[in-house]
């Protein structure tokens, strides 16, 4: 018997199941090669495209499909039920984090030559804002834009870029005033087969099917009107734009504890030491009482903020405590489910061995832990408001 809910209809649940039958059908069987090849396939991305799955919160005037919040939430969930950080990654770096700008604050133009063929899937983008020198303090990037006539000039070096070895364009951040500090930053298109980019994949622990790249930009010539939105206030729609960032990874860390907890609860059954199934171990059975409420709770806190975001509201304190606690959780119950299966969970057929690795990067990327405890404590302690960016 299906429960009510609060947050979605019938119109979500018949979604949901079309994504889960993607995943299961066109995701999960590609998990071994993609992960060998250490890529997602542009077809995958073109895929997802011809479903209508790259478009949900655009408008349908490039080819997005306007849907409220809540069917990106159910894509979200289901997109991390695959199994593969480094799929689940590509894809909401491509959908929610690098197009959004574009979607945002872009220009008709932008929006026509990059947002539309990202929609359709036949463009795969980036979003870079990390520096080989620095990655928390966003401010202090260096990576410069001089503006010539009508081109920018760009210079500088990104790293850790998802989608940037084999991606088409990137949403850069740059310094435009470089004596402004974070007033001097701005957002810029960059395609990345432009002459003077140099990309070189780098070699990570997890999230092996994402495509990891650092990025040299050697006085790369860039449109003026790849710029998105106005000079100088890059800075301030991204720290927007975080705030679903931080949600999606919310999203995301929750549906990849409960299909951990999934494959847990069934090997529980299938194992048996001592004459009866581990799962009947009352050491073993309270641990996953204490992980199935941890993972209840933070789900709920979660739709609570996606609730919120919905309405439009500033959720700023809810998005980083909820990025906190989900990435230390995941992680968390990850390694408890993996010492349930034992030796079985160090052998790389068991999706609980991956599902380890990729867990560690969660407290990492998207805003480390320390630095949400950091926003939390500002708006906590301090009483510090943060203000909305687009439209200014
Ligand atoms: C696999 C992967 C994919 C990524 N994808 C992208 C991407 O697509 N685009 C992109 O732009 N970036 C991406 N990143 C970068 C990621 O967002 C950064 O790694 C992260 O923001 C941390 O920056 P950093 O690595 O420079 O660490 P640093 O900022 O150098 O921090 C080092 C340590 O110091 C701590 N620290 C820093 N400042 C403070 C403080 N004020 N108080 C307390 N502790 C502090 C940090 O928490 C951390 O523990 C990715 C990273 C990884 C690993």
């Amino acid at each position: 018997m299906k429960r009510p809910s609060l947050y979605f209809t019938d119109d979500h649940d018949l979604f949901r199941q079309s994504v889960r039958q993607f995943i299961e059908k066109e995701v999960v069987p590609n998990t071994e090669a993609w992960e060998t090849a250490r890529r997602i396939p542009v077809s995958a991305f073109q895929r997802m495209g011809e479903l209508g799955f790259l478009g949900l919160p655009f408008p349908e005037a490039y080819g997005g499909s306007d849907a409220d919040f809540w069917f990106s939430v159910v894509f979200l969930e289901e997109l991390a039920r695959c199994g593969m950080g480094g799929f689940t990654t590509a894809v909401s770096v491509h959908e929610y984090m690098a197009i959004n700008h574009i979607a945002k604050a872009g220009s008709d133009y932008l929006k026509q030559t990059y947002l539309a063929p990202a929609i359709a899937g036949h463009k795969v983008a980036a979003l870079a804002i990390t520096e080989p020198d620095t990655g928390s303090d966003v401010a202090a990037i260096r990576t410069q834009a001089r503006r010539e006539g009508d081109q920018y000039i760009v210079s500088g070096a990104k790293t850790f870029i998802s989608n940037g070895t084999y991606g088409d364009f990137v949403t850069l951040a740059v310094k435009t005033s470089p004596d402004r500090g974070a007033s001097g930053i701005s957002l810029i298109v960059v395609e990345l087969n432009s002459p003077g980019i140099t990309r070189t994949k780098l070699n990570k622990m997890g999230w092996h099917s994402s495509d990891t790249a650092e990025i040299r930009f050697d006085d790369v010539r860039v449109p003026a009107k790849n710029l998105i939105g106005t000079e100088n206030s890059g800075f301030y729609y991204l720290m927007e734009s975080l705030q679903l960032e931080r949600l999606v990874a919310a999203i995301m860390a929750v549906s990849g504890t409960e299909m951990a907890l999934e494959w847990t609860l069934t090997y529980l059954q299938e194992r048996e030491a001592f004459g009866k199934p581990i799962g009947k171990f009352q050491a073993i059975r309270h641990k996953i009482a204490d992980i199935a409420t941890e993972a209840e709770m933070a789900k709920q806190f979660v739709y609570h903020t996606c609730w919120l975001f919905a309405q439009g509201e500033s959720v700023v304190k809810e998005c980083s405590m909820a990025k906190l606690y989900t990435s230390e959780m995941q992680k968390r119950v990850i390694d408890t489910c993996l010492q349930f299966f034992g030796g079985y969970g160090y052998i790389e057929d068991y999706p609980i061995c991956r599902a380890y690795r990729d867990a560690r990067v969660g407290t990492i990327a998207g805003g480390t832990s320390e630095i949400m405890r950091e926003i939390i404590a500002k708006i906590v302690i301090d009483a510090v408001a943060y203000k909305p960016a687009y439209n200014q």
